[in-house]
């Protein structure tokens, strides 16, 4: 079985990438599921951009979603990424909060590629990296969205994008501002925390939000300020995604978050260990493979 399973990988290689002529790099698959995932996929990229959050949304009718650009010096890596996949057009912009770590490159990717709709939480940093993004913004004409809860970024049969946070509209820390993004799939669904912290979790759960999610990507790159107990037990994710840079200033992930998201039986995947974390699912089967 094996080896038929490595003669068809082999013909494959040899006819199907030379016939159809395929510019997308191929994927190092690190085995970490072999479930079968059929066409009509949803894929979800968390880049690997050192200290900061990208992911790539590639819905499964063509339409695309960037959520967060990492920082300034990221813009390449991120740009070259897009378009090794063909991405020509993002019709849909998050910048999760105005921390440069999220926002950076952000200005870059509006003046690279055509953006549909542009989404912000309500509040303004006193940065330079927040007035370029505010720039290229005005340069390219766009409308901003403000980014809360109750937004529904998309709602189709079987898809749909929204926004379960901020509830509030006035916190002390920057990162509750954190528009946090819920994609579900027909039965499968994502969590995207931004760097929502403890507070703006509890303000999900004792709204009703649906939290529940498959794949959680965790707040603030794993800091103890972030993935409280009884939040983690109502999302109940299968995998957590960490973003961050190895050996960074802030000494993210905390122990006390790989404690806690072990305790609950979670498969911890790490963009400073794996690099590049990408997510395939068919809405009911779930793919993971990394891109180093
Ligand atoms: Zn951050």
């Amino acid at each position: 079985m094996k080896r038929l399973s490595i003669l068809l990988l082999i013909l494959f290689l040899a006819f199907g990438l030379a016939g159809c002529g395929l510019t997308t790099p191929p994927e190092q698959s690190n085995g970490l599921s072999e479930r079968e995932v059929s066409p009509g996929a949803l894929r979800v990229h968390f880049l690997d951009v050192g200290q900061g959050d990208c992911i790539l949304v590639q819905f499964p009718d063509g339409r695309n979603m960037l959520v967060d650009a990492g920082k300034n010096d990221s813009a390449v890596a991120i740009i070259d990424y897009l378009e090794a996949r063909g991405i020509a057009r993002l019709d849909y912009l998050v910048g999760t909060h105005p921390h440069e770590d999220h926002i950076g490159s952000l200005d870059t990717v509006i003046q690279e590629f055509p953006v549909g709709e542009i989404l912000l939480p309500k509040v303004t940093a006193n940065t330079r990296t927040f007035r370029e993004l505010l720039e290229a913004i005005a340069g390219k004409g766009l409308q901003v969205t403000t980014a809360k809860a109750g937004v529904n970024i998309l709602e189709e049969e079987g898809l749909s994008v929204k926004v379960l946070a901020p509830i509030g509209s006035s916190y002390n820390d920057l990162n509750n501002y954190s528009a946090v993004i819920k994609i579900t799939y027909r039965e499968v669904s994502f969590l995207l925390e931004g760097d929502a912290e403890s507070e703006s979790e509890k303000e999900m759960l004792n709204s009703g939000a649906d939290v529940r999610a498959d794949v959680l990507k965790v707040g603030h790159h794993g800091s103890n300020s972030s993935t409280s107990p009884a939040f983690l037990s109502i999302v109940k994710p299968e995998y957590a995604v960490i973003s961050l840079g190895a050996d960074n200033d802030y000494h993210h992930p905390h122990p006390t978050t790989l404690a806690k998201l072990k305790k609950a039986g979670v498969d911890i995947l790490r963009t400073d260990e794996r690099g590049t974390i990408v997510f395939t699912t068919d809405g009911k089967n779930i793919n993971v493979e990394t891109v180093k």
